[in-house]
């Protein structure tokens, strides 16, 4: 069995190749977004290559192999999963839930997350509209648009955000933008990006091209 720390190694992996379109992973990427010194993110990634989790050469970065992508996929699912029971059955905030799933997602128990995944209703998107691999580690592709895509008059919910610190979900939660808020566009300012929506049929707000590229909408 994988260690926690492990487990995460994996995740990030597998979070970083997604984002970046299947480009090899550096050291310093990794080292980056997992806030751990160079020197130990090569020990680790030499070891997870000797158990063909992944494929490591040196300075071209790393891939997962099958075997490790099914895993990272795994625990992907087990965090959205437990985001979800967390903000739909405990009512945690959006903004609070990632710290408690990032430790629960490391308990191991198939049949507690296959009951958990059932109780549920097998929900197909956490609570940031990300989507949560099914038991064979399907992904549902989702068809969203960029905010910041949008033009004047185009009209979507919020299905997803990018950014989620949480003091970036705290200013969406001041803005009155939560998933499944109807958001039209009526105004974009060509200079910065910037643009002016109508929030919920009521209010509407100028936000920053550093907001709205953040915000993923469902037509
Ligand atoms: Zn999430």
């Amino acid at each position: 069995m994988a260690s926690s720390s492990e487990e995460n190694y994996l995740k990030n992996i597998y979070l970083v190749l997604e984002k970046n379109g299947n480009v090899p992973v550096t050291t310093n990427e990794l080292s980056d977004s997992m806030e751990i010194k160079a020197a130990s993110v090569t020990d680790m990634l030499k070891r997870l290559s000797e158990r063909r989790l992944l494929h490591y050469k040196k300075y071209q970065g790393v891939l997962l192999t099958q075997k490790g992508k099914a895993r990272a996929v795994d625990i992907v699912r087990k965090h959205r999963l437990w985001e979800y029971f967390l903000v739909e059955k405990l009512k945690f905030q959006w903004d609070e839930v990632h710290d408690v799933a990032e430790e629960l997602e490391h308990v191991s128990s198939d049949i507690l997350v296959d009951k958990l995944d059932a109780f549920l209703g097998r929900p197909k998107f956490d609570p940031h509209g990300d989507p949560i691999p099914d038991q064979q580690g399907k992904i549902s592709v989702n068809k969203f648009k960029n905010l910041s895509a949008l033009r004047v008059n185009d009209k979507g919910k919020v299905a997803a955000v990018i950014e989620q610190q949480p003091n970036f979900l705290q200013h969406l939660d001041h803005l009155h933008i939560h998933m499944g808020t109807p958001i039209k566009v009526v105004e974009r300012v060509e200079f910065d990006k910037s643009m002016g929506i109508v929030v919920n049929n009521s209010s509407t707000t100028h936000i920053s091209y550093d907001i709205a590229k953040n915000i993923l909408v469902a037509k």
